[in-house]
């Protein structure tokens, strides 16, 4: 099978499929004012999303994860999940906030699903409602434990911000004492957005590192293609702590993801600028040879790294617009 190379050495066996732009949560680093409709919804069709998958698929993807905006809110999410499974992509995530995740979760397994990343910043029920905008603390915890139950691999996402660290770290430590669960905590990152928001809440990825480090934590060795995420352990706890920190340096070095936006633009990195349009050669199966070629024929347009740390996000307003 082919593989998606680029100019540097890097492989990319992972596709980051953003679905939608609309969601309905108003996380304060993302959506503060809620979603605002800016252009029709005509986002990528099942079958288009079929005729992507697939060209990634013969390119040696072999994770997709369906992300947006807020991928649950697509009434046909079952069948593109269904989709992804077809053509024949071993693992299938979707990262949500989690909202319908109890009454869903096993219609969701049942079409595919395999993995699942739900974002939490808080386990307190006051924070949680102040940064998203909605009470649902309780229904989306219910929602993990039944897809723990069902046997989905489940992970947390969680912003590192200056209002809620330490204290998040204690309750997610007593959280994961107990639970084989990872929480991963993602620097917050600028985007076109966010400025007084990123100056007010941003701190290092280091705060947690060395929360961790000073309580006995230590950083697992990195699997050759594992992503940029740095896992920690602890002999007294089940769970992981997870740290992505896209500040960091050499951050870019182990970069193993593309991403397709939900109006069918490759984007090479999260903090470049336009994209690549598919959406033409997704219209028809007779079009495949050519999208494949287009795909791969776009990797040697990657650059080595993002230049965040210089004040340059690229132009994502906010990252539901192009998946996170
Ligand atoms: N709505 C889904 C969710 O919240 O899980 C999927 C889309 S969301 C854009 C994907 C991830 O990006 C979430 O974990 C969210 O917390 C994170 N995120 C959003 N804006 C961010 C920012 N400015 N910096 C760091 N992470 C951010
Ligand atoms: Fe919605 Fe996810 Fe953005 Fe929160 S982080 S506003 S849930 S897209």
């Amino acid at each position: 099978m082919r593989h998606l190379e680029d100019g540097f050495g890097r492989r990319f066996p992972y596709l980051r499929l953003s679905i939608t732009e609309a969601c309905n949560f108003r996380c304060t680093y993302c959506l503060p004012n809620g979603y605002r409709k800016r252009a029709p919804h005509d986002f990528l069709s099942v079958d288009e999303i079929a005729r992507v998958v697939r060209a990634f698929r013969s390119l040696g993807v072999h994770k997709v994860r369906l992300t947006g905006g807020e991928p649950s809110v697509r009434g046909d999410l079952i069948d593109i999940i269904a989709a992804v499974a077809d053509a024949g992509v071993e693992k299938i995530a979707l990262t949500t906030n989690g909202w319908t995740l109890a009454r869903r979760v096993e219609a969701w397994a049942e079409a595919g699903l395999t993995h699942l990343n739900v974002s939490i910043d808080s386990l307190d029920q006051e924070s949680f409602t102040a940064i998203t905008g909605h009470d649902r603390l309780a229904e989306v915890l219910d929602g993990i434990e039944r897809a723990m139950e069902r046997g989905l691999h489940t992970k947390f996402n969680a912003v590192l911000l200056r209002d809620t660290q330490g204290k998040c770290f204690e309750e997610f430590a007593d959280f994961i004492r107990f639970r084989p669960v990872s929480v991963r905590f993602i620097e917050l990152m600028r985007t076109g957005d966010n400025a007084d928001y990123f100056q007010a809440q941003h701190v290092r990825g280091s705060t947690l590192s060395d929360w961790l480090g000073a309580r006995g934590w230590s950083a697992v060795a990195r699997a050759a293609d594992a992503g940029p995420a740095i896992e920690y352990e602890h002999p007294d706890y089940l769970g992981r702590f997870g740290l992505i920190a896209p500040y960091a340096s050499g951050f870019c070095d182990t970069c193993n993801r593309l991403r397709v936006t939900a109006r069918g633009k490759l984007r090479l990195c999260l903090f470049g600028e336009g994209g690549v349009d598919l959406r033409d050669l997704l219209q028809e199966d007779r079009q495949a040879t050519a999208l494949v070629e287009r795909i791969s024929g776009a990797l040697s347009g990657k650059a080595r790294g993002h230049d965040l740390a210089k004040g340059q996000y690229g132009d994502t307003r906010q990252l539901a617009e192009v998946g996170g």
